[in-house]
């Protein structure tokens, strides 16, 4: 998508070979019209039936609602430790982070996510498919159907996409790099 590989040239900011930061239009201030261009990107490459968009806390979160809000369907997210305000039975998969170095265990309540639920999973990276392949499990152990992914940016030279579409799911990211320097930042 053009207009989000422009806009990541413009002000996205490289930390290292490794790491992209976005906070300052995707994932802390974020730029609520690329997001809704980048949601009803979604909904085009996406146009079978979705019931759910999951996605995993917390900056998946405002992508995940701007497509829920397209195709007029709940939005659930993923909580990454367990906390007072999550009850029932929960449903989990074990995600090791990328950018914190740590593994969270990641769930839902078992109710969110029926055997009915067509699910698109959103999230806002994809680096070695982790996130991606927990929320899976979590759609599988719920018994739903996992339509596909929708990712706002995928660092193709890293080995995430590979290995989910590898499995047999259909991943469609709006931006792909393909070599990221601090200088120079190529998209496929
Ligand atoms: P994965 O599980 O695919 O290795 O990593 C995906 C998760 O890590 C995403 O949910 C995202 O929050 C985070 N992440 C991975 N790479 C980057 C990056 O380059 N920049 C930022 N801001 N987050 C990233």
């Amino acid at each position: 998508m053009k207009e989000l590989e422009e806009r990541i040239k413009k002000d996205g900011v490289v930390l290292n070979a490794d790491v992209l930061k976005v906070g300052s239009f995707l994932n802390q201030q974020i730029d609520i019209v690329l997001l809704k261009h980048m949601a009803e990107e979604v909904k085009r490459l996406f146009p079978e039936e979705v019931t759910k968009v999951l996605t995993i806390e917390a900056s998946g979160i405002a992508f995940a609602t701007a497509i829920g809000l397209e195709y007029g369907v709940p939005v659930v997210f993923a909580k990454k430790s367990k906390t007072a305000n999550v009850s029932g039975e929960l449903v989990s998969a074990e995600v090791k982070s990328f950018t914190h170095n740590c593994t969270n265990l990641i769930s839902i309540n078992k109710d969110y996510i029926t055997r009915d639920d067509k699910v698109l999973i959103a999230d806002d990276f994809l680096a070695e498919g982790n996130a991606l392949a927990g929320l899976i499990e979590i759609v599988e152990k719920c018994g739903g159907k996992v339509v596909g992914a929708a990712i706002q940016i995928e660092k193709a030279y890293q080995s995430g996409g590979d290995r989910i579409r590898s499995l047999g799911f259909r991943v469609e990211s709006l931006a792909r790099i393909v070599e990221m320097t601090e200088n120079k930042i190529v998209f496929k």
